[in-house]
């Protein structure tokens, strides 16, 4: 079997992406990202978030925020009673073991020597210390593992780096093939849509350093283009609704109603504090001095405040004392900023985000042009549905709760964000629709199942089309609960088990 790899963007030698910390200065660089927008968005007053991802070998997972979350097993138990035989939590569960390499050993949860290096942070900081103590106080239980029995607690993220470099697909699982004689990576090559032959894939064309061409493929098309890139292929290749094909100018060659809907994406609220402890990296990184001390350091030892993700101390708490699991999680950050990805305030600043774990709202997204470089129309829909408002606001208030114990406020010189003035449910609420932003977690645009608005079957081949798969974070029916870099490789790692088993059953 000969394997093509097209890849949109470049190859991932822009040093800050191999930096864990430079994540903040790689998501909003047009050289090795897509920059999407959702909205207007119906519920946000009309406002766009802007949505980065990656376009470049590794994907997102090469300009993500680290943060090794695999979700709960009840949400893999709810993919299987949908209807998808063999995944199951069980069922996934030796997956997420093969592609783990944990650095803390093997166990029945775990796994060590697989391609994926999973481990602890490599910095200590006294706000972390102070807020995983608070969270305590408020009553959550300390944990080592968000991916251990039980997901509920408040203690450090683990992330995916090796050596305190990140541990991206294309390091971990591309970079040790190239070799392999069988494989042609082929980068900065768009795939503009997928050729049919009635309803069997053949091939894709695509656009590869401005020269048009066609790869044929004698086995089949493995769509891994992200949420947002996988349906709008298969809407480009004439695969969707007929409305918006039609409108869109591209013929229609199979109607699968499901491409491009059931949109999910996680939406967070963040409290900005200014801390009288001065222990936040603002306070580093606005210091040329400390700053220089920080390279140097992390140069020596692949250690300090370089090695950090989008989170350092992560909390998943119930916000009703009578749920079985958690339905909130917040990510902390020994510093603050504006915006994601801008540059850091003066002040002693610490930011606590909090995002709702299993949203009801549902968007969509849909080319509106047969041009492949458009920027489909992408609407997430954030805050829809009242259950997401209600529990987004109960999120708000134990961030509140939290902050008030004993072990944060002795530090605790003022809230920044969103200000002690809001208060009222209805002005808490105001500021999460007007502040909040993205997690940048989309999924479920291809979603997996068997009804009328499934995409794909439970091995990922496109309904009605043959020897076409959708390999990716698009499959999801329904989004897990917490950060999805380690489902996609979960997801992917399966589906490299059905790829082989249906190839060898046609031989
Ligand atoms: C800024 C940011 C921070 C994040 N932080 C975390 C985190 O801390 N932890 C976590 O678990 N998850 C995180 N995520 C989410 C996680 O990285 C993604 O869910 C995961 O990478 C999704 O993988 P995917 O394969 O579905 O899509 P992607 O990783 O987005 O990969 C899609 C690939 O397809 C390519 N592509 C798209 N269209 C075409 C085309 N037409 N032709 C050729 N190639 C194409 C893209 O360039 C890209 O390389 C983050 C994501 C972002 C963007």
């Amino acid at each position: 079997m000969t394997v093509a790899l097209l890849e949109a963007g470049g190859r991932d030698t822009n040093p800050w992406i191999h930096i864990p910390a430079g994540y903040f200065r790689t998501m909003f660089n047009p050289d090795v990202t897509w920059q999407y927008g959702a909205g207007p968005e119906p519920h946000l007053g009309g406002r766009v978030v802007p949505w980065p991802r990656g376009r470049v070998l590794g994907g997102s997972s090469s300009i993500n925020g680290l943060l090794y979350v695999r979700g709960q097993a009840r949400d893999y138990d709810v993919w299987r009673q949908l209807g998808n035989e063999g995944w199951s939590y069980r069922e996934v569960l030796p997956y997420f073991r093969r592609s783990e390499d944990q650095e803390r050993g093997a166990d029945e949860l775990h796994g060590s020597g697989g391609p994926l290096a999973v481990t602890d942070v490599r910095m200590s900081n006294p706000l972390c210390e102070a807020y995983i103590d608070a969270g305590a106080e408020a009553g959550i239980p300390r944990t080592r593992d968000f991916n251990g029995k039980s997901q509920e607690g408040v203690g450090y993220y683990q992330l995916t780096t090796r050596d305190g470099r990140r541990a991206s697909t294309a390091m971990s699982y591309l970079k040790p093939a190239t070799h392999r004689p069988n494989l042609r990576v082929i980068t900065n090559a768009q795939v503009e849509n997928i050729v049919l032959d009635g309803k069997r894939a053949t091939g894709v064309r695509c656009k590869a350093n401005g020269m048009s061409k066609t790869i044929k493929a004698r086995r089949e098309v493995l769509l891994a283009a992200g949420a947002i890139g996988s349906p709008q292929i298969l809407e480009l290749s004439g695969i969707g609704q007929p409305a918006v094909l039609n409108s869109a100018g591209v013929t229609v060659r199979h109607d699968l109603p499901g491409v491009g809907e059931n949109l999910q994406d996680h939406y967070q609220v963040r409290f900005i504090y200014d801390m009288s402890l001065k222990h936040s990296l603002n306070d580093v990184w606005n210091n040329p001095w400390l700053k220089l001390m920080t390279g140097l350091e992390y140069a020596a030892t692949r250690r300090g405040i370089l090695t950090v993700g989008a989170g350092v101390v992560g909390l998943f708490a119930k916000t009703r004392p009578e749920l079985e699991e958690p339905d909130i999680q917040f990510h902390f950050m020994p510093l603050s900023a504006e915006r994601p990805g801008q540059g850091m305030h003066t002040f002693s600043g610490v930011t606590a985000s909090i995002c709702m774990l299993r949203p009801e709202s549902r968007g969509h997204q849909h080319i509106t042009s047969a041009d492949p470089t458009a920027q489909p129309a992408i609407v997430a829909n954030y805050l829809a549905e009242e259950v997401d408002r209600q529990v987004t606001l109960d999120g708000m208030k134990l961030a509140r709760k939290i902050a008030e114990q004993p072990s944060f406020k002795r530090h605790l010189k003022r809230e920044v964000m969103p200000g002690p003035e809001v208060q009222t449910d209805e002005a808490m609420l105001a500021v999460a629709k007007e502040k909040g932003t993205t997690v940048f977690h989309p999924c479920g645009t291809c979603k997996m199942g068997s009804d009328p608005k499934a995409v794909v079957d439970q091995r990922l081949r496109v309904h009605g089309i043959k020897g076409l798969r959708v390999i990716d974070a698009s499959i999801m029916p329904n989004m897990i609960s917490g950060n999805t870099n380690a489902p996609t490789i979960m997801i992917a790692e399966k589906a490299s088990d059905m790829i082989r088993e249906d190839a060898r059953q046609r031989v």
